[in-house]
């Protein structure tokens, strides 16, 4: 399993050029970049071919632009908006040899109805999808459709993700497999079935507080580890899947944004690889 730190980790203590030096540094292999903010920031006072010449002389790589957020069920002119910004990161992707641009399903409060019915949130997101994915494919990039496990959002479970993207039926079509957002809205891990294995893109790991289901927000994520995710239980599922690309470490936690970005990043790192090792996975 290779090794990747979300920017979401470091959020508010670091930029994108310390998370890059921090990561290289303590041997990550990916990075996934946060193109809605630090990605902006990074770009006022450098521009791309400077990030292409970063990842062509170190070993860290990217691995995903995160996020094109709130993209279902919007308004016929937000919904233009979504794709334009979806365009500029195909061509950032293209630019700097980046594989996949993660997707977030739509928040209530951004949708043209408010609560709206699955079946018009699934004919929604089949819809946009099929559209971004004729627009990624050329450039050979993936999208990476990410549940979030939140009430309000309109996609928010595994199993609602993968009839989504199972309806799409494109290769490079799939989902993001988040432990906190599984954990966040009671997924099942049976319906984690051989059958969702190809569809498994991207592993974000991390782990979270005590919660009721429903009641987990990302600000309680925790290092993996050190909450009450059936961590075994995942990454058990993921073997026998054989599933073995990426673990991302992805938290949001504000004590963690007070601390010193680089003890963040090594600390993401040690508590992830302790996790992964002590649960049938080693570094490759
Ligand atoms: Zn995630």
């Amino acid at each position: 399993m290779k090794l990747a730190f979300n920017e979401g980790t470091t959020w508010e203590s670091a930029t994108l050029e310390q998370n890059l030096e921090y990561c290289e540094k303590h041997g990550y292999d990916y990075i996934e970049i946060r193109a809605i903010d630090q990605l902006v920031d990074y770009l006022k006072d450098n521009t791309l071919d400077d990030l292409k010449e970063y990842f062509d002389s170190h070993k860290l790589k990217p691995l995903s632009l995160n996020a094109l957020c709130f993209f279902n069920n919007r308004t016929k002119e937000d919904e233009e908006k979504i794709i334009e910004e979806f365009k500029e990161y195909l061509e950032i992707c293209k630019k700097i040899n980046c594989e996949y641009i993660a997707v977030v399903p739509s928040n209530i409060d951004v949708t043209e109805k408010g609560k709206t019915l699955v079946a018009e949130v699934n004919a929604s997101c089949v819809r946009v999808l099929t559209h971004l994915s004729d627009l990624a494919e050329p450039y050979g990039v993936k999208i990476a459709l990410e549940f979030i496990g939140i009430p309000e959002n309109t996609v928010n479970t595994f199993a609602q993700a993968y009839s989504i993207v199972k309806e799409i039926d494109r290769d490079n079509v799939g989902l993001v497999y988040d432990t906190f957002q599984f954990t966040g809205m009671g997924s099942r891990l049976e319906d984690v079935t051989e059958e969702t294995a190809d569809k498994l893109f991207i592993f974000h790991i991390n782990d979270v507080d005590g919660l009721p289901v429903g009641q987990m927000r990302d600000t309680d994520r925790v290092w993996p580890g050190h909450g009450v995710i059936d961590l075994e239980a995942h990454l058990s599922k993921l073997k026998q899947l054989n599933y073995d690309f990426v673990a991302s470490v992805e938290l949001f936690r504000p004590e963690y944004y007070q601390m010193d970005p680089e003890e963040v990043i090594k600390k993401a790192k040690e508590t992830t690889l302790e996790v992964l090792e002590k649960y049938h996975y080693s570094r490759v």
